[in-house]
């Protein structure tokens, strides 16, 4: 992840500045050399680009190329979606905060907006959904934009004609994970519980509860229920524990089968405990345990071919 980064800022110097890509990486290499490799890839590939002249200041960036960390950020991107208007009480201060989703076509990117004259072309909707917005001057916390009183918040009349709405994962580590984010992480089986089975009607498949002998859903009355399976395990990844919930298609690509039977289900404990993989999902938090939980969604096997080939390319 961390060698996307620097092959992007190299691009960028590339094309700014029309020198070769092995050039600057050889003037990256002399920079680190000279500051005794204190400095890191990235880092010193910053360096060279201002000592080139080159300033990612007014360049507009794709969503895809923010780093986390970047400041003085300008991009535009169509309005997705917007969270309510949100009032806080900080230390006796009050204030209000807003949250939108942007996308361009390469990606999309939570937006959180702090200063009450840009919340107020969001409350008076003068900016809403399906907008092409520009923002200038904003920063990178985590993997959110952030804008203050001096960045810049507008409508755009550019026009985007396609937006990526998949919300794409970031690998991180499990001590990052932050409430509502979307990850993808490597870790370790620790902990395999016991299965839980409940009914879902089989034409919404929403949760039903039965009355005496009957199973009724809300929408489509008595219905003949569908049974499913939610598998709680504990993953680790070295950094930190995180207890994860797999559902239907968590649970199939993960590989445990016939769940319903003790035999089956134990004889498969046995060979997934302590197995490494590749999981991604979505960060909750868990408000009656209050801890982060991760709904998975997806287990991959790890395939080592292929990360020993990444290695060796770099
Ligand atoms: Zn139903």
């Amino acid at each position: 992840m961390v060698h996307q980064n620097y092959d992007k800022i190299i691009e960028k110097i590339a094309r700014v500045s029309g020198l070769d890509k092995n050039e600057i990486e050889r003037k990256v290499e002399a920079k680190r050399a000279k500051l005794s490799g204190l400095i890191s890839r990235e880092g010193a590939a910053q360096v060279i680009a201002s000592e080139l002249g080159i300033n990612f200041d007014n360049e507009k960036l794709k969503i895809d190329e923010l780093l986390p960390g970047m400041k003085r950020v300008n991009l535009i991107g169509k309005v997705l979606n917007i969270s309510p208007v949100r009032e806080f009480n900080k230390n006796g201060k009050e204030g209000k905060v807003a949250n939108l989703v942007i996308a361009d076509e390469t990606s999309n990117i939570k937006i959180v907006l702090w200063d009450t004259n840009h919340i107020e072309l969001i409350e008076k909707k003068q900016i809403d959904i399906g907008h092409v917005v520009e923002i200038g001057n904003a920063s990178m916390r985590e993997n959110e934009i952030h804008l203050g009183s001096f960045s810049e918040f507008k409508k755009s009349d550019e026009i985007i004609e396609e937006v990526q709405t998949q919300i794409s994962s970031k690998e991180k580590p499990i001590i990052m994970f932050r409430n509502m984010e979307n990850v993808k992480n490597r870790s370790f089986i620790m902990q395999i519980f016991d299965p839980k089975f409940f009914n879902v009607c089989p034409e919404c498949k929403r949760k039903v509860e039965n009355s005496g002998e009957n199973y009724s859903c809300q929408q489509h009355g008595i219905v003949f229920p569908e049974k499913r399976a939610l598998l709680n395990i504990v993953l680790d990844d070295g950094t930190e524990t995180i207890r994860a919930v797999l559902f239907q298609e968590g649970i199939g690509s993960l590989g445990f089968r016939n769940l319903e039977n003790r035999e089956a289900f134990e004889e498969q404990k046995k060979e997934f405990l302590g197995k490494e993989m590749f999981f991604s999902g979505n960060v909750r938090m868990n408000k009656f345990f209050n801890n982060m939980e991760i709904i998975i969604d997806r287990a991959e096997e790890i395939d080592l071919n292929a990360l020993i080939n990444e290695l060796e390319v770099k």
